[in-house]
């Protein structure tokens, strides 16, 4: 497609141009209109004047307001080389800004990441002409490039004269001569072509789920099924089948995890499988490798691409099936901007794209379950381990019948299994979902703690590092000798355990053990991720204390004892999903015990061995918890049975924001089956130095939430340095 130049538009004759919608990434509450040619088709990326500058925009769907003022209209400026905006993610753009309240240009702009618009690099590639000029002379040399382009697409000129063992410039007089034709193409590399290479065997569960799921992704039809399965009993496995059957079908396969999993483990087992990398979409791609993506999705040659939640609006031509593995996770909730919930969208991006959608867990969220029993969804289960793993026997250690001795951490049942893995050569992993050294530092002289200068948050201390800092807002500091309240020096003491704690009492029992922490602090970046699970893989470690970043997706054969250091940690705070949360990290972490051979134990630490959540733990029976937090939500009326939404007002002036939260409460509109919280302080009352108020906003499931936040507040607005963003279905309460 040639570019549309500037002068080009201006001219041409005002009857050739229509009114045509065009939606910017500007954050307006609708496309503008503008005058283009009327053959540009929808999804077409152009630049327009706005404002006084160039902004990008994409020609929307239907046709512009007939109303307006025709000679205040302004011509589109050009067009940009680049794939088309697909229609089923403009379908899916407009849904979800609709649904989440928010501008649609705030959802093209996830679609559309800058870097992705520039033009790829291009090169010259030559082939030989039809006919050749008569006068024009056949040396030996150039006969031998003519034999060589022969069989083969264009090629660029280093790469036929080096396979033709002849100079560049041959091929350069050639074309001159007229016995070669040349043309530009983009330099980028093609997406590397995915084969069914290596089918592994199935056992007989895995074969019959992976037909089901072959099944849905043949009929071409909108289709979601729950794959249902104990860690380690061949998801993933199973999963590969029915991107097997996508490639097959030549349909694009989207795979989303959390960004956490996207391991190198996960990625070898993908190129094992299918012969080639797959590509590849999360937060730290490079510029380049953004773009290369992004186009081969948009042109259709990229098949699988595996990536974390912002995957979920890249622009593929003919998407076939979406996987969503670890479907529970809570990592699918953007929490700032635009706050979408991938898993919902990809859902609906599914029923857009007429593709079958798999949600891969082992402990699946209660929304899906419910959508389940309600028949909307169907369940594939694969009810045993793999092989001959057997599932960890979960155990509790009551702390308050033998709580540790004072200023440790590890009680007496847990130190002896430790000792038991330890002299039997198994590893153990003890798990604590705390980064640092303590989460509170107390002055002993004045009782003073140390907070964050703009959260309302304790400091954590990192001793590694000597350092005091914020997990909310990154604020760090040098740990002090005094206490900034009382001046007295050599009184700050660590109060309550994080990683690092753990890891300095293992160390000081067990002297000759190797003993390593894994916790985002240590293991930032691929390569030492992959340089400690090789250690793991080479036995180099004993004792591994982890936050959850090792709660998740490895499999360390030997690894067969989990020690839950603190079992509570995630219940408490007014969360609803508290509960359903820490079942699943905690079955997760478990699971990471006695993945092989030999079988597996997890201890859990706990306060609240009555708990429902621990019971579900040792009984393993997670389908009786899941229905009794089922009828709590229902008797509550929350989410499945409910709607909520949160509204959150923030500013620098902690009056200001309180003002404001006040006047919108104030402006409430009645409405049926639908009950407003707050105003009330957030719980973190401070964050990033602005004050924060939320409301609550309950409704019964009938009512059209959308619209009553639309006709109550409008658009997630600024006004005055105060926010106010509106967060529906809310994962988030702090
Ligand atoms: P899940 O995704 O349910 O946790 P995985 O697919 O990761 O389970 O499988 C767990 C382990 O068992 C992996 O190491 C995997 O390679 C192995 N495994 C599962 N099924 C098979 C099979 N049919 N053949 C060979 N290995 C398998
Ligand atoms: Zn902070």
């Amino acid at each position: 497609m040639p570019d549309l130049e500037a002068s080009i538009v201006d001219d041409l004759i005002d009857e050739t141009l229509v009114v045509r919608p065009v939606l910017t990434t500007a954050p307006l509450s609708t496309a503008l209109s503008y005058l283009a040619p009327p053959e540009l088709p929808p999804g077409s990326l152009v630049e327009v004047p706005l404002g006084g500058r160039m902004a990008i925009g994409v020609i929307w769907d239907g046709v512009g307001d007939p109303n307006i003022d025709l000679a205040k209209l302004k011509s589109i400026r050009r067009r940009l080389e680049a794939p088309l905006l697909p229609q089923g993610l403009r379908r899916l753009i407009d849904w979800t800004a609709a649904y989440l309240v928010v501008p649609p240009g705030n959802v093209l702009r996830l679609s559309l990441p800058r870097t992705v618009l520039s033009p790829p690099p291009r090169k010259t590639v030559y082939q030989s002409a039809k006919s050749y000029p008569a006068n024009a002379r056949l040396t030996p040399q150039r006969k031998r490039i003519l034999a060589t382009l022969a069989n083969v697409p264009p090629l660029p000129a280093v790469e036929a004269a080096r396979l033709a063992g002849v100079g560049q410039q041959v091929v350069r007089a050639m074309a001159q001569a007229g016995l070669l034709n040349s043309h530009e193409v983009s330099s980028d590399d093609p997406a590397e072509v995915m084969t069914n290479f290596k089918k592994p065997a199935l056992s007989s569960n895995q074969a019959s789920a992976a037909e089901v799921l072959r099944q849905r992704v043949c009929a071409s039809a909108f289709s979601v099924d729950l794959l249902d399965g104990v860690t380690g009993s061949g998801k993933t496995v199973v999963y590969m089948e029915a991107i097997a059957a996508a490639l097959s079908m030549g349909r694009q396969t989207l795979c989303l995890v959390p960004e956490i999993s996207l391991t190198d483990q996960w990625l070898k087992r993908f190129t094992d499988r299918f012969g080639a990398k797959p590509i590849i979409w999360h937060s730290e791609l490079g510029g380049a490798a953004r773009r290369r993506a992004w186009r081969a999705i948009a042109d259709g040659s990229a098949s699988v691409v595996v990536g974390a939640r912002s995957a979920t609006f890249l622009p593929f031509k003919n998407l076939g099936l979406i996987v969503i593995d670890e479907e529970h996770e809570a990592a699918y909730k953007q929490d700032d901007g635009v706050r979408y919930q991938a898993r919902d969208i990809a859902v609906v991006r599914g029923r857009l794209e007429q593709a079958s959608v798999v949600l891969a867990s082992a402990t699946p969220s209660l929304e899906t379950l419910n959508n389940v029993q309600r028949g909307r969804y169907g369940r594939v289960e694969l009810p045993s381990r793999h092989g001959v793993a057997v599932k960890p026997e979960v155990d509790l250690i009551d702390l308050r019948a033998t709580p540790p001795e004072r200023g440790f951490w590890l009680a007496q049942p847990m130190v002896e299994s430790i000792e038991k893995t330890l002299s039997a050569g198994e590893q153990t992993l003890l798990f604590l979902n705390r980064r640092g050294y303590a989460p509170l530092t107390l002055c002993r002289s004045c009782g003073s703690r140390v907070e964050c200068p703009s959260c309302s948050a304790w400091l954590v201390e990192h001793r590694l590092n000597g350092r005091l800092i914020c997990h909310h807002c990154g604020f760090s500091k040098r740990f002090p000798n005094s206490c900034e309240d009382c001046g007295v020096e050599g009184q700050l003491t660590a109060s309550g355990p994080g990683v690092e704690r753990v890891a300095e009492e293992a160390r000081n029992r067990w002297p000759k053990a190797r003993i390593e922490i894994a916790s985002s602090d240590t293991l930032s970046g691929p390569s030492a991720i992959q340089e400690f699970i090789r250690a793991m893989l080479e036995g180099e470690i004993d004792i591994a204390v982890g936050t959850q970043v090792l709660a998740k997706g490895h499999h360390f054969p030997n690894l067969t004892l989990v020690g839950i250091v603190d079992g509570d940690l995630g219940l408490g705070g007014g969360d609803l999903r508290a509960g359903e949360r820490s079942f699943q990290l905690l079955t997760q972490a478990s699971g990471r015990a006695g993945r092989a051979e030999r079988p597996g134990r997890a201890l859990i630490q706990t306060h609240q061995p009555d708990h429902s959540v621990m019971q579900a733990l040792i009984s393993g029976d997670r389908d009786a918890f899941i229905d009794a937090e089922t009828t709590a939500r229902k008797y509550t009326k929350l989410p499945p049975f409910g709607r909520l939404a949160a509204i959150i007002i923030s500013g620098r002036d902690s009056a200001e924001s309180e003002r404001m939260a006040r006047a919108i409460a104030k402006s409430a509109p009645n409405y049926d089956d639908v009950r407003i919280l707050g105003p009330a302080p957030a719980p973190i009352a401070q964050l990033r130095g602005r004050w924060r108020w939320r409301l609550l906003v309950m409704a019964a499931r009938h009512v059209d939430v959308q619209a009553v936040l639309r006709d109550w507040i409008g658009e997630t607005i600024s006004r005055g340095g105060v926010r106010v963003t509106i967060d529906v279905d809310p994962y988030n309460f702090m």
